[in-house]
């Protein structure tokens, strides 16, 4: 080629070169600026996470307080109904804490993937008893019925089942606190495309506003739905914490809901197939 033209051409590949690089850098730099402000939400969520969850530990460790003054100085003995009363609610309180705790430590173990889970084939249908028989007596003590059903026939998934049972207890929890006495908390599962099981944990409950579904299951998020007569929260953990672990165990979680109709905590897990049934 001539030299003209040769340098012409070089010329003009590199102008194009340089605007292509210029674009790449300012899309680089939006992407940079986008991070920066989710860092910056995290960040924000984070410190009222901390500020929340402080409050929660700082209740119940007042109450205890004040329950273990009153037994120190005599106002109220042991063995006499005033006394046992205040210590009914300092163990009460205990529990809560522990239970907070419980929270915090299994989350930052999923955050660090430093939770171990112990999968083995179990019966679904068994594990769902359990949960129910040992959710039955809260339910109770706050005049909601609690029952599960479902096909017969006993599914077999892969499961860590202490894990497992954290989800299902920690989805009835959820739905006997946002029920009011007299509503209904109801257990099921499916099987889906034979491969596949539904289980579905439905409430009667004050439901919860569309564009919170999906926000729910994030870690450090709460919704303020409070219901009256609820003083009792809880870390706003509990749903991040059952997504994680629904999601090891190769399944979905979700919410589907309207405020004042209920609330229905839907997830799968893969079916390995249904066990065997002695006797049957
Ligand atoms: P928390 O410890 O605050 O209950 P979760 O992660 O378990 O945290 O739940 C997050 C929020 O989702 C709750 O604070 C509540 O606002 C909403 N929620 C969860 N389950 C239900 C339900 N069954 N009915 C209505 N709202 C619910």
């Amino acid at each position: 080629l001539p030299r003209v033209v040769r340098e012409t051409l070089e010329k003009y590949h590199s102008r194009k070169e340089k605007a292509k690089l210029e674009q790449e850098i300012r899309m680089k730099n939006e992407a940079l600026e986008h991070a920066n402000q989710e860092l910056r939400k995290l960040d924000q969520l984070k410190s009222e996470f901390i500020a929340s969850v402080s409050h929660e530990f700082r209740t119940p460790l007042n109450s205890i307080q004040e329950s273990l003054a009153l037994l120190g100085d005599g106002v109220v003995k042991l063995g006499e109904a005033k006394g046992n009363r205040v210590l009914d609610i300092a163990m009460n309180n205990l529990n809560r804490l522990k239970l907070l705790i419980d929270d915090l430590l299994d989350f930052s173990k999923l955050e660090a993937g430093r939770m171990r889970f112990d999968k083995q084939t179990q019966d679904l249908a068994d594990i769902l008893n359990e949960a129910v028989d040992s959710m039955r007596g809260i339910a109770q003590k706050k005049g909601l019925s609690l029952q599960w059903e479902g096909p017969a026939g006993h599914p077999g998934v892969l499961a860590d089942r202490t894990r497992l049972l954290q989800v299902l207890t920690n989805l009835v929890d959820n739905a006997i606190k946002f029920t009011p006495p007299g509503g209904q908390v109801r257990i099921t599962w499916a099987l889906e495309q034979d491969h596949e099981v539904k289980v579905m944990v439905s409430d009667s409950g004050i439901g919860i506003a569309k564009e919170d579904l999906a926000r729910i299951f994030d870690k450090f998020e709460q919704v303020r739905n409070q219901m009256p007569g609820t003083e009792l929260r809880g870390t706003g953990l509990g749903l991040a914490i059952s997504k994680q672990i629904v999601e090891v165990h190769g399944g979905r979680i979700w919410a589907e809901s309207e405020p004042g109709r209920g609330s229905r905590f839907v997830f799968t897990l893969p079916c390995e197939g249904y066990m065997p049934q002695e006797g049957k």
